[in-house]
């Protein structure tokens, strides 16, 4: 048996053992299949009850209604970002970004090489440590859309619901809180996010569009970036991510069954979320939490420690013990730890204790 550690990585992250304990068991073979995942046709009928269960089970924990598509698409969350304006900016049109942290400037950066848009909020003058309140958001009357980031991953904050009701679809990027609570689809015209952070391996995006916003989409757009087109070919214009999608589908089996689905999951990601903040506000101010406290985010708690060479020391000796991937991102410094669905409740006890005999030994 090869042991295995804690994996705070922000991702690619940690992923439910039973999932990879089954992946493991049929990968020689896919039961009654008789050959691997990795090398059957994806026009076969056995990938294709892979890919229809994998959306059914989606559709399912999410309560996806039926005038919405789900999309299983390549290019990371990042092509997303240059998707989402070519199919829904019109030329006569803008579009509204909120910026909460890097990924959402990001997502604006490469809006505005397609057409007109602008940030309608930023919270970067306090180095993304807070969401912006809903008075401090001006719209464009002339927007096509609004896009939010719904967890901002590098820097720990996380809208609790929908930043607020407009006329205009609302397009999330939903990359790292994905699946990680129950939402209502109906609030959105598109959500897109990454599978690595919260819904499996690297390699696959998953797309969720209503149906009447595919018609948005101009004449003559290369047919592997036009929503309409891959959805008409149900995510098989080319071959898809096959193995990626597999593997997304037992995370959404494993949720939807083992873990009795996204309530049940919320209640899990809520307690390890607290264990780990209430150890932060209780160290006296020895950790700093980077994220004002109303906009904390559930998946990846950032903090700091009182200087740098304690926060090198830390990583250091965390690893050493078993503890990876602690290290922040460069823009916030300090640590995160990435605490997604499937990260075990014990490795975020351990983690605790850890800080705590860390903070008295350097007392
Ligand atoms: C990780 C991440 C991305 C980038 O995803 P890729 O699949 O690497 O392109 C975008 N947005 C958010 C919120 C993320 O967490």
């Amino acid at each position: 048996m090869t042991e295995r550690i804690f994996n705070f990585s922000a991702g690619p992250a940690v992923l439910p053992e039973p999932v990879l304990q089954q992946a493991q068991r049929e990968l020689f073979a896919l039961p009654g299949v008789g050959m691997s995942v990795l090398e059957i046709s994806h026009r076969s009928p056995s990938f294709e009850h892979i890919i229809d269960e994998a959306e059914a089970v989606l559709r399912k924990l999410l309560g996806i209604p039926e005038n919405y598509r789900v999309l299983f698409l390549q290019g990371g969350a990042s092509l997303q970002f240059t998707m989402v304006p070519m199919n829904l900016l019109a030329k006569d049109r803008s579009a509204d970004y909120i910026l909460t942290g890097s990924w959402g400037q990001g997502a604006l950066k490469e809006a505005k090489k397609i057409g007109t848009a602008h940030a309608a909020g930023s919270t970067a003058e306090t180095n993304f440590n807070r969401l912006p309140k809903p008075e401090e958001i001006k719209l464009d009357p002339n927007a096509a859309y609004l896009h939010f980031t719904s967890n901002e991953t590098i820097f720990g904050v996380e809208f609790q619901e929908e930043p607020l009701a407009v006329d205009v679809p609302l397009v999330c990027d939903m990359s790292s809180n994905f699946i990680s609570k129950p939402i209502d689809v109906t609030k959105y015209g598109l959500i897109y996010a990454g599978a690595q952070k919260n819904a499996g391996p690297a390699g696959v995006t998953i797309v969720i569009i209503r149906e009447d916003l595919l018609e948005r989409a101009p004449e003559g757009l290369p047919s592997m970036l036009d929503y309409r087109n891959l959805a008409k070919s149900g995510s098989m214009y080319n071959t898809p991510p096959c193995f990626a999608i597999y593997l997304c589908g037992l995370v959404f089996k494993w949720l939807l069954n083992d873990i009795g689905g996204l309530e049940k999951i919320q209640v899990n990601n809520k307690e390890k979320a607290k264990i780990l903040y209430d150890a932060i506000d209780d160290s006296d101010g020895y950790y700093r939490g980077h994220a004002e406290k109303d906009c904390r985010s559930l998946m990846n708690v950032t903090f700091r420690l009182p200087n740098e060479e304690l926060e090198k020391k830390f990583i250091k000796e965390a690893t050493a013990v078993g503890f990876d991937g602690l290290k922040g991102h460069r823009s916030v410094g300090g640590l995160r730890a990435s605490i997604y669905n499937a990260f075990p409740k014990p490795g975020v006890v351990e983690l605790v204790d850890f800080m705590r005999e860390f903070e008295r030994k350097q007392g």
